[in-house]
């Protein structure tokens, strides 16, 4: 069959509920989807590709639950002036950035963005776009870059206040219009959500007109949720509610929405999410750079909230992202123990479920049924790797190694380190400097 794939000779880390160590064994996929895991020899007749991961891990691949792919030509940028708290970040550096952006910009960071988590063996993301001069096709420029890559995306347009009525307008139809696009393709590829930037930024007003478009079409939200202290303090200052509360209200929450950060929600912000169901997105290695706090992810989880791990952009590497959300728990708790099962679960388990909701389909576990999205990493184990310690050669072993090959899908996207695309890298990047540095002097 022309849709198959045979994945032979590597050691399979099931992960998922029965998470197994699978040596000997093949992993079958067909139109997309693994249909079969059993060892070599019950295979037979195979007339597909194969892959040969001998000397390799083969994983689920990973899902980023929180990311902003137009942030990838603030690289090396100079001209934000230093900022002393969070809201000066926004003003200095995201403002000025994003308010820049053509739509063409954020195709082109958006490659960047894509082809950088290819490398990385994570092959899909939930991404929160702005462009407050380019809204309208903002979102089909990204689609067209996530198809070009063969990765699985969820979009959205982070709709808010801080660019006036029109461009508020904007950012309601964009949001409204992909949605609805989403729909009526109905594939496994590019989803969406109603994205809103944060509850500071976004006036009672607005916030209504959101909802109401988002529950008429049957969609999930995705927002900045309690990033900084000062989301919080605006939201008492503006009708006297917590954030959580004030969301709540407009009826953001839900089990289809997700509520990236959540640093600064105290217990019965943590109680509200979940009852709702709400997906919280922890960020660790972004929060740490913005000076804001660490996300009591312990405490979250205790109360039965499905806490994920995102990369809020600073990083496309999602084993990068898991080892500083365990160090962070260990800070924040002052326990060098605390926080292990937590952060590993939001990885492994809980960005599985986030995707799962929003693509309808298994991710996370290599199984009869799942997605074929497969993450190769040149690892030959120095020390026993077992049923109980998947986890543990993650974060201090196959982190420290290269994606060898990945797979979303079924269809090869890298295979022994080369990207098997139809795009050329090299006159992606060179088109991506030439307009980083145009950016740059609009800014
Ligand atoms: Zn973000």
């Amino acid at each position: 069959m022309s849709n198959s794939l045979l994945i032979e000779n590597g050691t399979v880390l099931t992960l998922g509920k029965a998470s197994k160590v699978l040596r000997g064994h093949s992993v079958l996929i067909e139109n997309g989807l693994v249909v079969k895991v059993a060892p070599k020899p019950a295979i037979k007749n195979f007339r597909g590709r194969r892959i040969d991961a001998a000397g390799k891990v083969v994983l689920p691949g990973f899902i980023n639950a929180h990311t902003h792919c137009y942030s990838s030509f603030a690289r090396g940028l100079t001209k934000a002036r230093p900022s002393r708290d969070f809201n000066q970040v926004l003003k200095n550096l995201w403002w000025r950035l994003d308010s820049a952006l053509t739509t063409e910009d954020g195709y082109y960071s958006a490659l960047i963005a894509l082809l950088d988590s290819i490398r990385h063996g994570t092959t899909t993301l939930i991404d929160h776009h702005a462009s407050p001069q380019a809204v309208v096709g903002s979102l089909g420029a990204i689609e067209r870059a996530v198809r070009e890559t063969g990765l699985r995306a969820c979009l959205c347009y982070e709709l808010s206040d801080r660019d006036g009525a029109r461009i508020a307008k904007e950012g309601l139809a964009e949001n409204a219009w992909f949605i609805h696009r989403c729909q009526l393709q109905n594939d496994s590829r590019v989803k969406a959500l109603f994205g809103l930037h944060a509850s500071f930024t976004v006036s009672d007003a607005t916030m209504e007109k959101a909802a109401a478009f988002g529950h008429e079409l049957r969609t999930g939200f995705h927002i900045h949720v309690a990033e900084a202290q000062s989301d919080q303090d605006w939201a008492l200052r503006h009708g006297g509610k917590r954030v959580v509360e004030r969301l709540k209200k407009f009826e953001i929450l839900g089990p289809r929405s997700i509520a990236a950060h959540c640093i600064h929600v105290n217990q019965r912000e943590m109680e509200l999410l979940a009852e709702t169901k709400t997906a919280v997105v922890h960020n660790p290695q972004s929060n740490l750079n913005n000076a804001v706090g660490v996300a009591n992810v312990i405490e979250l989880a205790k109360r039965g909230v499905l806490v994920g791990l995102g990369t809020d952009a600073i990083t496309t590497n999602m084993l990068e992202e898991l080892r500083v959300a365990l160090w962070g728990q260990h800070l924040r708790a002052g326990n060098p123990s605390a926080g292990f099962s937590e952060v590993t679960d939001a990885l492994l388990a809980n960005n599985p479920r986030i995707a799962g909701r929003i693509f309808g389909l298994r991710f996370g576990e290599i199984c009869e049924g799942a997605a074929g999205d497969i993450a190769i990493f040149d690892y030959d184990p120095p020390t026993p790797l077992e049923r109980g310690n998947v986890a543990g050669h993650l974060v201090f072993g196959i982190s420290q190694t290269q994606a060898d090959t990945t797979i979303c899908g079924g269809r090869v996207l890298m295979a022994n380190r080369k990207l098997a695309l139809n795009l050329d890298e090299a006159r992606v990047n060179d088109r991506a400097r030439e307009l980083a540095k145009n950016l740059w002097k609009r800014m």
